[in-house]
């Protein structure tokens, strides 16, 4: 008989996790996985899908606007938030029951509690003590979000994992953060009607994305009539009769029924009893790995938001499957972080690829930028007043398409295509030679003839 009990066991339910014991389980691997919530992760329970779901039901309230121009009368609205909740918890649901069917159809045993590492080879399950000992570990428990514990006043706001659960629909919404997440929601707020408020600390909204981007988003969602508030912070916040209040540090005083901090996220490795396994962690509570996920235990590997790599879905399922090719299918190969098309759900929506105007400055000491800035179609007759952004980056030494950064309608899914092409390594020429799609706005990719400027370092 074995030593172990499993060849794989593999700790945490989501995106990775999951995806990597299917496909160990489909090599004939004995598979074991631990998830202390609900499978699926943080993706389908409480992250893109939900958050998706709630995007779509914000943007109703501008098309019932926009309408008006096209020739119909929207009678009365109203909106109901415990209808959209439920509507979205069924829909969870059932996608965890996927999760969970797909799970069993391949074999793999699946445990509802949490996990602790004791050693290499030994995970003790929480709910009913047991030690299972396997041959190869893998950590993917994801990340949790970040609150400022020091904030007088922090246990009064909450986090994106209660906004898909809250009980009743904030009339005044304050969001702390200036990443994806806290931009996402202010528009999902805003949109569903709520008085919404952007706090940031930062200079900009968006850090890591293009700077026409982040300032046209800035400008799009003030017009929109959320207040972007950068250069501050919260200093406290009390709770009163009438709700919350905020006091900032540069001396705002500020309303709300609900902060929601989403100032970013950490590793979820807290009493996972990495210590007692040897296993290396950064400072931020990363697990370190290697481009194979390899941890500096041999037995152990992780995958997903834990390595904190690039912290996004199809990333952790992609180093998930590699994993498991590598260590049970015996192909060999790794996930490419290079070239990552990222969509932004915000209100409008951003579409992204490669590298960013600065980005490509410095690494080709010149960049030709293809600029295009304008009111697209629908907004003709809508009379709203909301620009679209393009912009093609191009290296001139070989005149290859290094970024492309879009913000407008239907941004995220550009952005899955252009991926593609920049993967390929298309050249501006490629762009040039493609025939345009008449009439859309991505139109505009292949018909920009000169470059808005030529900048060199
Ligand atoms: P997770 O999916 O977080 O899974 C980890 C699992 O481990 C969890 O289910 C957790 O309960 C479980 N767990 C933790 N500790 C233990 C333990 N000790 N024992 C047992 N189980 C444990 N990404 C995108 O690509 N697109 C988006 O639009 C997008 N939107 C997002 C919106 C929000 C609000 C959030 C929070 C995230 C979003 N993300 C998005 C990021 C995406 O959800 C993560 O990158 C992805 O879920 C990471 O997968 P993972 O497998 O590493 O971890």
């Amino acid at each position: 008989m074995s030593e172990f009990d499993y060849d794989l066991f593999v700790v945490g339910g989501g995106s990775g996790g999951v995806r990597a014991a299917r496909i160990a389980a489909g090599y004939g691997a004995r598979v074991g996985i631990a998830e202390e919530y609900r499978y699926g992760g943080t993706c389908v329970i409480r992250g893109c899908v939900p958050k998706k779901l709630f995007v779509y039901a914000s943007k109703f309230s501008e098309e019932f606007e926009d309408a008006a121009g096209f020739g119909w009368s929207v009678g009365e609205r109203s909106f109901d938030w415990e209808r959209l909740i439920d509507a979205k918890d069924r829909e969870i649901a059932r996608l965890e029951g996927v999760y969970r069917r797909n799970l069993e159809r391949t074999g793999v045993e699946m445990f509802d509690t949490r996990a602790v590492l004791e050693d290499a080879h030994t995970v003790h399950l929480m709910s009913d003590g047991r030690r299972v000992r396997a041959k190869t570990i893998l950590i993917a428990v994801g990340a949790t979000p970040n609150v400022d514990a020091s904030l007088p006043g922090c246990e009064h706001v909450i986090t994106s994992n209660e906004a898909f659960h809250l009980s009743d629909f904030p009339k005044r919404v304050m969001v702390a953060g200036g990443g994806y997440i806290a931009v996402e929601f202010a528009g999902i707020f805003n949109g569903l009607g709520a008085e919404t408020t952007l706090i940031y600390r930062g200079e900009e909204i968006l850090r890591g994305f293009d700077d026409d981007l982040r300032k046209a988003l800035h400008e799009e969602m003030e017009k929109k009539g959320i207040r972007v508030i950068c250069g501050d912070v919260f200093k406290s916040i009390e709770k009163t009769a009438d709700g919350l209040v905020g006091t900032t540090r540069g001396g705002e005083t500020l309303e709300a029924d609900q902060i929601l901090f989403a100032i970013g996220r950490r590793p979820n490795t807290a009493g996972l009893g990495l210590d007692a396994a040897g296993v290396a962690v950064s400072q931020t509570g990363a697990v370190i790995v290697d481009g194979q996920s390899r941890t500096n235990v041999p037995s152990i590997y992780a995958v997903g938001d834990v390595t904190d790599r690039v912290n996004l879905t199809p990333v952790a399922i992609r180093e998930g499957h590699a994993f498991a090719d590598t260590v049970f299918g015996g192909r060999e190969w790794s996930a490419d972080h290079s070239l990552i098309p990222t969509a932004v759900f915000s209100q409008p929506e951003i579409g992204t690829v490669g590298l960013t105007q600065a980005e490509a400055l410095a690494k080709h000491g010149g960049v030709d930028v293809y600029r295009a800035h304008f009111r697209p179609m629908k907004h003709t007759l809508s009379g709203r007043d909301e620009k679209m952004l393009m912009k093609v980056l191009v290296e001139p030494e070989g005149n290859r398409v290094v970024g492309v950064h879009i913000l407008g309608a239907d941004a995220g899914e550009l952005s899955q295509v252009l991926g593609i092409a920049l993967k390929m390594g298309a050249t501006k020429a490629d762009f040039d030679a493609t025939m345009a799609v008449h009439p859309t706005a991505a139109e505009e990719l292949v018909t920009m003839r000169e470059p808005s400027e030529r900048i060199r370092s």
